[in-house]
């Protein structure tokens, strides 16, 4: 492992999917993101190799269906990727529009063995608030598994700020086991989260692309470092890859690990967090005695 000096690296955000998806996905980013460095690669295996070998020791591979119907064939797909694959930890989604959705969650995490659910509202084009998403909310709740929001980056995807939902979200659900994605940046203060986390203790954040991006922005990025200084233990990172904001991958993770203030820090960021979110019996590969 060649990241930083950390004992491990766990990417925790990442999107391996088909290759069909991959070369959507990676259309898109050229689309939006000028100089947008491609890996040039859409095949899966290859992917996940790349970021293996970068040093990622497991991922958490994050893929969602971009309209109704398309759930249950998505959660197969990610189920024998995984299988294949041990260092992919696969996570569920939802379409707000599916038909049987507690049953086709219900299914991912207790059949296909999933890690927890994200979803994306931006681009899966739906309001965080919809009504159709409570039964899912309630359920996810209950069963205290990890739910992934995408947040912040309003601009970037030319829409309005979910500062406001994710407020009533959380008032909401207040017990959920909430993973804030880009922490809201930077549509909303990196000092503001600090009342998310205090008045909701279920609450993590994960600075995937922040770590990065806050880089063009000194200020910003002194703020998240004192964050972290407070914060790693709620805290977790990953490359967004194959779109992520650098190629190779190891620059991404190698920003993640230059913006820890120290050891401590670097640990909990780059991997801890992410073992104690979703449980270490995830890992049988590392050694975390
Ligand atoms: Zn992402």
């Amino acid at each position: 492992m060649s990241i930083g000096v950390t004992r491990y690296f766990i990417d925790a955000h990442a999107h391996i999917m088909t290759e069909k998806r991959n070369r959507g996905g990676l259309r898109w980013a050229h689309r939006m993101i000028k100089d947008f460095q491609s890996p040039q690669e859409t095949d899966p295996e290859k992917l996940l190799s790349h970021a293996t070998s970068c040093g990622a020791d497991y991922l958490f591979n994050l893929f969602y269906p971009l309209r109704a119907g398309e759930t249950r064939t998505i959660h197969q797909w990610q189920y024998q990727f995984a299988t294949k694959h041990p260092e992919v930890i696969p996570f569920a989604s939802i379409h707000p529009a599916d038909e049987d959705k507690i049953g086709i969650l219900t299914e991912a995490l207790d059949v296909l063995g999933m890690a927890g659910v994200k979803i994306h509202p931006y681009v899966q084009e739906f309001d965080l608030l919809d009504p159709r998403m409570e039964e899912v909310y309630s359920y996810i709740e209950a069963r205290q598994c990890p739910l992934l929001i995408h947040s912040g980056f309003a601009r970037f995807y030319g829409l309005p700020s979910m500062a406001e939902q994710v407020d009533t979200f959380l008032k909401r659900y207040p017990r959920m086991k909430v993973v804030l994605v880009h922490m809201l940046w930077p549509d909303r203060e990196i000092e503001f989260c600090k009342d998310y986390l205090e008045a909701y203790p279920s609450l993590y954040l994960d600075i995937t692309n922040t770590a990065c991006l806050v880089q063009e922005h000194p200020g910003q990025s002194e703020m998240l470092r004192s964050f972290i200084a407070r914060y790693s233990h709620r805290m977790l990172a990953g490359s967004d890859f194959p779109m992520s904001a650098a190629y190779p991958v190891s620059s991404v993770y190698q920003a993640i690990y230059n913006v820890c203030p120290d050891r401590e820090s670097a640990e909990n960021v780059c991997w801890r967090t992410a073992v104690h979110l979703v449980g270490a019996e995830r890992f049988i590969g590392l050694n975390l005695t």
